[in-house]
């Protein structure tokens, strides 16, 4: 038997987790708590923040960590494209194959091995662009 906490630190993360994947855009810790604390009412803010973390560090999840924007967070650890709109900051999967000749032509032109790459496309999102 494991301790109560325990048993329930593992439930809170697995909702978090479960309530990550459900969505089709990343979220932030923030968007994400609203979300999580319908399911779990107790939940604090810094709870979630902590599990996020964790779960990150644990590969379980992706953390974006993008210059002067607040971090994000995707259910999909398997590599994947992402879009992010120029206006509101939502940012998106995009389901299309991935350049794997990207790395190979990446190779040629430096000395680094294990080459891999992240593609982050920008545009104007539909809700955006239904409210201009
Ligand atoms: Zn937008
Ligand atoms: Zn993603």
């Amino acid at each position: 038997m494991q301790p109560i906490a325990h048993r329930r630190t593992t439930k809170q993360r697995q909702i978090i987790v479960e309530e990550l994947q459900n969505l089709r855009y990343h979220p932030t810790a923030d968007q994400l708590y609203e979300i999580v604390r319908k399911r779990l009412p107790g939940i604090s803010l810094s709870t979630v923040y902590r599990n996020l973390e964790i779960l990150s560090a644990e590969g379980v999840i992706m953390k974006m960590d993008m210059a002067g924007t607040q971090k994000r967070f995707d259910g999909t650890v398997e590599s994947h494209y992402h879009i992010r709109c120029v206006e509101c900051g939502r940012l998106d999967d995009i389901d299309m194959l991935l350049a794997c000749n990207l790395d190979e032509i990446a190779r040629n032109y430096c000395d680094y091995s294990s080459v891999t790459h992240n593609l982050e496309f920008s545009g104007v999102c539909p809700d955006c662009l239904k409210r201009s």
